[in-house]
């Protein structure tokens, strides 16, 4: 599936490295891991930094969303029910925690062929390269996956971007998309102890243009967190940590434990179809 960002051909495997025809080389990492990102190359300083993929592992190890990954493999298999050779895709894979779970259901179905995980973050496709053996995980952007045209059976994008384009241009016509979302009431408890006027998430904007939603399944489920490092974690996961006030964030410090709804929407898209 994967193919040259410089000049687009073909990558073929050759010992620690991806090579294409004319010339270009990838080395790959020791950890197994291959940096495409034609920009940035030195140091990590796009998406996760070590810090917060580490916090956040530490958090996802202690399976507060373990049912989230449950439920994403048993969509992934179902759909892929009546299909061989399957080849997978995690765009915006993060440190692996469901890629190599979603990948490993695929694998012992005996059906798995290729997985790649993508993620524009360094630390976190370190991270995740050393403890799965069945995906190659890239360095790179989920905006410009360096993929071939129509080569994924399934595309999997949780809580990641959504490159419409994009995933048009890699999805093999018969494919989907597997997108997980934050139920409205997701995190619901946290907001409200954060935030004078919590919003509730809309799930509304998740549509993807040049698709049709083909499933939808809705989840939710409550948590106790006990450890104040954990709430912190928690609400560094989400995208509206980064605008919350000085006060807001004391508030959050001052959390000791908390009692808070997980609630989660799984989407399944394919392509619309064309005339
Ligand atoms: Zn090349």
């Amino acid at each position: 599936m994967l193919i040259c960002p410089h000049c687009g051909a073909p990558l073929v495997r050759k010992e620690k490295a991806f090579c294409c025809e004319s010339g270009h080389s990838y080395d790959i990492a020791k950890a197994g891991y291959c940096n495409l990102l034609q920009t940035n190359k030195s140091g990590d300083h796009t998406g996760d930094s070590k810090e917060m993929v580490a916090a956040r592992r530490q958090f996802l190890d202690q399976g507060y969303y373990e049912g989230l990954a449950k439920a994403m493999c048993q969509q992934i298999k179902q759909l892929t029910k009546d299909k061989e050779d399957i080849q997978f895709v995690d765009a915006g894979c993060g440190e692996g925690y469901y890629t190599r779970q979603m990948v490993q259901a695929l694998h012992e179905s005996g059906k798995l062929k290729e997985s790649i995980g993508i993620d524009i973050s360094k630390s976190a496709t370190q991270y995740a390269a050393k403890r799965d053996p069945y995906t190659q995980y890239i360095t790179g952007s989920a905006y410009h996956m360096p993929l071939e045209d129509h080569c994924a059976d399934v595309i999997c994008s949780l809580f990641a971007p959504t490159p419409e384009e994009e995933f048009l241009r890699v999805l093999k016509s018969d494919g989907v998309v597997v997108c997980a979302v934050p139920g409205e009431d997701h995190l619901w408890e946290l907001k409200c102890a954060v935030y004078d006027k919590p919003y509730q998430n809309r799930e509304e904007k998740y549509q993807l243009h040049g698709f049709q939603r083909i499933g939808r399944q809705k989840f939710t489920y409550r948590v106790h967190l006990d450890r104040p490092e954990d709430i912190r974690t928690l609400f560094a996961m989400t995208p509206y940590s980064h605008r919350t006030s000085k006060i807001g964030m004391a508030r959050l410090e001052a959390l000791r434990e908390l009692d808070v709804t997980l609630s989660f929407v799984i989407l399944v898209f394919s392509a619309e179809e064309t005339e």
